[in-house]
């Protein structure tokens, strides 16, 4: 490995999980001179409570009327109450909060699970709003405006994007272009003649997506705010904003891997991409190598210098940095305390006493490698029958992008393989395998963790899992085994 150029934290090299064990100690030692808050404290400036990420809400109209707009969210709040610490507008593609629609202007809202959001509730040295596409299509302005207003308790600005746009930027653009093309899958070979016409309306639509970010971004700006982008659903963005105005305080981070220079180059668009990406200040990856990536994309395609620092362009710097996502362990630690936990972690292990617990917490994504493991499950019973009946793996496989041809198609052989070894291997008595097609709550999940025997992760292809880091914060007691596959590698330098 090549010295330390982009700022990669040495301490996240040494013993993390001996750092987690210590941190974990002086927390308990601190948390017991204080009282215990319950479920009901706030997580941080995003606003969610802990309450959010265990049951639905269902939010009405705001005590104002129906007259908010994208740029007014602040009604919902004390309107005297000034920010003491600094503003971030984290912007993303989805918030951290879906939606669905129970009447002319009232909306159930629940919290998303995903490792974006794991990871923003651990930010909260700022004042933070999260501003995203409100991941349902509202044409009409009472819909929209009652929307807002829901959101807004949240501090979460939505972006309303329109069905077409939608489709072209979301399905199209980096769902089937940007999304594979950084996991290393290449571009769309299927029907590619298709692809190429398709492509230029595509990236229009990608562009036009980010334009209106900008444009609520822009709205809810106020001097002195950071803005903070997130991922490749947002690489045209940042330009966006600098166009705007120069001195915004502008961030792009990426979460996924960014690929070789060479995979890059494949990218009709990639020059474009790297260009409004540099026009942040500061551009952040997971890892080393992928910020390495990046910035011989930006040597070899545009030509410019790579100095230690980033990315020069006739002078002006892009500074690039490897600064990998953590969670927020004190919420897992105090989440193990509850009474609700403690009295579900009972029960699993009553349910499955005298079996050891594997476990897979995954979306239901190619790359995490769900259908891999299940079969390496069933390879493991065929070969080992003596603990047909002494283990069970429990996977939980979260539905994302459920409206993507590709991600639908993974559903079925998955269900095949499960049900082929829960039938080879199964007994009246017991099943193998415990395939579970949904998201748990934050409470449900962490008493999973805290009574597995072995975790594993298989994924093909990934940014940083944070699944790895929840398990090892909720093992105080078990001390189980964390299996990784080869290629999570930057999880595993962690955990070294
Ligand atoms: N998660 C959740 N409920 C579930 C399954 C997962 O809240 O039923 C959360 C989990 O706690 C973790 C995140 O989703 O924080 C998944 O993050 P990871 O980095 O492992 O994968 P990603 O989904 O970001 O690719």
């Amino acid at each position: 490995m090549i010295g330390n150029k982009y700022e990669s934290n040495q301490t996240w090299s040494t013993s993390r999980v001996g750092q987690l064990v210590n941190d974990r100690k002086i927390r308990k030692n601190s948390r017991t001179s204080q009282s215990n808050e319950g479920a009901q404290y706030i997580e941080n400036d995003v606003c969610l409570t802990e309450d959010d990420t265990s049951k639905v809400a269902t939010v009405g109209q705001c005590p104002e009327g129906d007259t908010a707009t994208t740029n007014n969210y602040e009604r919902c709040e004390n309107p005297d109450k000034k920010p003491a610490r600094q503003r971030l507008l984290a912007v993303a593609n989805r918030l951290p909060v879906s939606t669905v629609r129970k009447g002319e202007d009232v909306w159930h809202l629940e919290i998303s699970a995903g490792g974006l959001v794991s990871a923003l509730l651990g930010v909260k040295e700022f004042e933070a709003r999260w501003i995203g596409w409100a991941g349902v299509n509202v044409p009409d302005t009472v819909g929209q405006n009652a929307l807002t207003k829901s959101r807004a308790e949240k501090r979460c600005i939505p972006v309303f994007l329109d069905e077409e746009i939608v489709h072209q930027y979301y399905n199209g653009y980096f769902n089937n272009i940007l999304w594979p093309l950084f996991q290393y899958l290449g571009l769309p070979q299927e029907d590619r003649l298709a692809t190429t016409k398709s492509f230029q309306s595509h990236f229009a639509a990608y562009k036009k997506a980010n334009e209106m970010f900008a444009d609520v971004v822009i709205k809810n700006y106020e001097e002195g705010d950071v803005v903070w982008c997130h991922d490749y659903h947002l690489m045209y963005l940042p330009k966006c904003l600098k166009d705007f105005k120069k001195s915004m305080k502008v961030g792009w981070f990426l979460h996924t891997p960014f690929p070789s220079s060479e995979i890059h180059r494949t990218l009709p668009s990639r020059s474009e991409l790297l260009c409004s990406v540099l026009a942040a200040d500061l551009v952040g990856f997971h890892t080393y190598d992928y910020a390495r990536h990046f910035v011989s994309a930006c040597t070899r395609i545009l030509g410019l210098e790579g100095p230690p620092e980033g990315v020069e362009d006739q002078g002006r710097l892009t500074r690039v940095a490897a600064c990998p996502i953590d969670i927020d362990l004190d919420r897992f630690i105090r989440a193990l305390e509850l009474p609700q936990v403690q009295e579900h972690i009972r029960e699993l292990k009553e349910r499955f006493a005298g079996r050891k617990v594997m476990l897979g917490v995954d979306r239901l994504d190619m790359i995490k490698g769900i259908p891999q493991k299940i079969l390496a499950f069933e390879k493991f019973l065929e070969e080992n029958p003596d603990w047909r009946d002494k283990v069970v793996l429990l996977q939980i496989a979260v539905p994302t992008r459920t409206d993507v041809r590709e991600y639908q198609k993974l559903t079925i052989p998955v269900h095949e393989i499960v049900g082929r070894i829960n039938s080879r291997f199964g007994t009246l008595r017991t099943v193998p395998i415990h395939h579970l097609d949904r998201s748990l709550d934050f409470h449900a999940l962490c008493a999973l963790y805290a009574v597995t025997d072995a975790a594993l992760v298989t994924t093909l292809k990934d940014g940083m899992n944070l699944v790895s880091y929840e398990l090892v914060a909720c093992q105080d007691s078990k001390r189980g085994v964390l299996i990784l596959r080869e290629i999570t590698v930057y999880a595993i330098r962690m955990f070294e």
